[in-house]
């Protein structure tokens, strides 16, 4: 962005690019460990859930866009190395140890909870002073609320389906 793009988002520039850059170190980790999921889960349903899991993981992606391309637009420099991620994340990763496909929701409906909550408090910090990061914020908040109800509702699917068989 041009100086006066910048200079209009005020002495917050910093404060923001930190935010989105730990936000950028979560959007790696998650695109991996839903990716990671989907190659190595066990169970009933592992098809259909495995195929949810990797376009998760695929938006994921275009959330590490978004977010990437902000941070430079305000003159920033996005996370250069895979070794930052885990420093910088807010979210962490969950590995997982336990494939059964169970497990593999239950960590990843975790992460995105977590992920709704860093974007809805972006949003509150940039409310009023930076309003493009409150936008693209705001677009991957509607993608992490779908995320999270998109797994619970196959986790639901899961239940029942344990409940039949008893
Ligand atoms: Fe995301
Ligand atoms: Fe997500
Ligand atoms: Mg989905």
């Amino acid at each position: 962005m041009g100086t006066y793009g910048q200079k209009l988002v005020g002495d917050k520039k910093d404060r923001i690019i930190e935010l989105l850059n730990k936000a950028l170190a979560d959007e790696w980790l998650a695109h991996y460990q839903y990716w990671i999921g989907a190659k190595v889960i066990k169970g009933p349903m592992k098809e259909s859930i495995a195929a949810e899991l990797l376009q998760h993981a695929a938006e994921e992606m275009t959330h590490a866009e978004l977010v990437a391309d902000r941070i430079l637009q305000l003159g920033g420099t996005p996370v250069l190395t895979p070794a930052d991620w885990l420093k910088y994340t807010n979210c962490g990763y969950e590995k997982p140890d336990d494939a059964f496909v169970k497990a593999i929701l239950e960590q990843n409906i975790k992460g995105e909870q977590c992920a709704i909550e860093v974007y809805n408090n972006i949003m509150k910090e940039t409310h009023g002073v930076d309003f493009i990061t409150y936008d693209i914020a705001m677009q991957i908040l509607k993608d992490e609320v779908e995320h999270e109800e998109d797994l619970q509702a196959l986790s639901e699917d899961l239940e029942l389906m344990f409940e039949y068989h008893k």
